[in-house]
């Protein structure tokens, strides 16, 4: 990974995906994931001008990316648990993971305490999954007004993880209706193994890891 081979490969791979659906491959963001990935996998990608990473757990993410944030944009993409929201406003500037009232609550208190607000994203459990994190479809308008009603949070986007096994395409599909009906613009959703799907169906940032940085160190 020395020369960031992965990197401008999947760099390649995104543009070759937007043009072959007539998009503009500038309108989709790479979001490199460098969650439990060592650092000499990740300077590389550094120093070739990836700016924009993703996290999956505040404290990892806070103690990585601290003294190198300047400049970079930082995802968090894991869940988030309300006793880390005050933590996950103040670092992180996309929280793509707010899924629950009780976490809009406490994000809207700690953006009003820390005058920063974070660009947020309302995470869907497309396939309705028990383990995965996410509001389920038929909840989505529900709590999509909720945050704007209720909290006073702009959510900008969707988020979603399909389950692993099934077809990606419908669940982004699913997610283009719930986006478009909600006027919402922004699609977070294919990962290494199906970015270039999501890409067709209108991601407008795709969440990799192990594409650019190989197989991640812990699980
Ligand atoms: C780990 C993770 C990714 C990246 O997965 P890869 O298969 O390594 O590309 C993307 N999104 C989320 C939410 C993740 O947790």
């Amino acid at each position: 990974m020395a020369e960031a081979s992965g990197y401008h490969d999947v760099v390649a791979r995104i543009a070759r995906a937007a043009q072959a659906c007539g998009r503009d491959p500038a309108a989709v963001t790479l979001v490199a994931v460098s969650k439990q990935q060592p650092w000499e996998h990740i300077a590389p990608v550094l120093a070739a001008g990836q700016a924009v990473f993703g996290e999956n757990r505040v404290q990892d993410a806070m103690a990585r990316w601290a003294g190198e944030a300047d400049g970079l944009t930082l995802h968090l993409i894991g869940p988030l648990q309300s006793n880390k929201a005050k933590d996950a406003v103040g670092f992180f500037d996309v929280i793509e993971t707010l899924d629950r009232e009780k976490l809009a609550g406490v994000l809207a208190e700690e953006v009003q305490r820390q005058g920063r607000l974070p660009r947020l994203y309302v995470q869907v459990n497309t396939g309705e999954e028990p383990q995965k994190a996410g509001v389920i479809p038929a909840q989505a308008d529900a709590f999509i007004g909720a945050c704007r009603g209720n909290y006073g949070l702009n959510p900008e986007g969707l988020m979603c993880i399909p389950p692993v096994g099934e077809p990606a395409g419908p669940h982004f599909a699913l997610m283009g209706k719930i986006a478009e009906r909600n006027g919402l613009s922004k699609l977070s959703m294919g990962m290494s193994d199906d970015f270039e799907t999501a890409i067709r169906f209108g991601a407008t940032s795709v969440r990799v890891g192990s594409a650019i940085f190989g197989a991640r160190t812990s699980a």
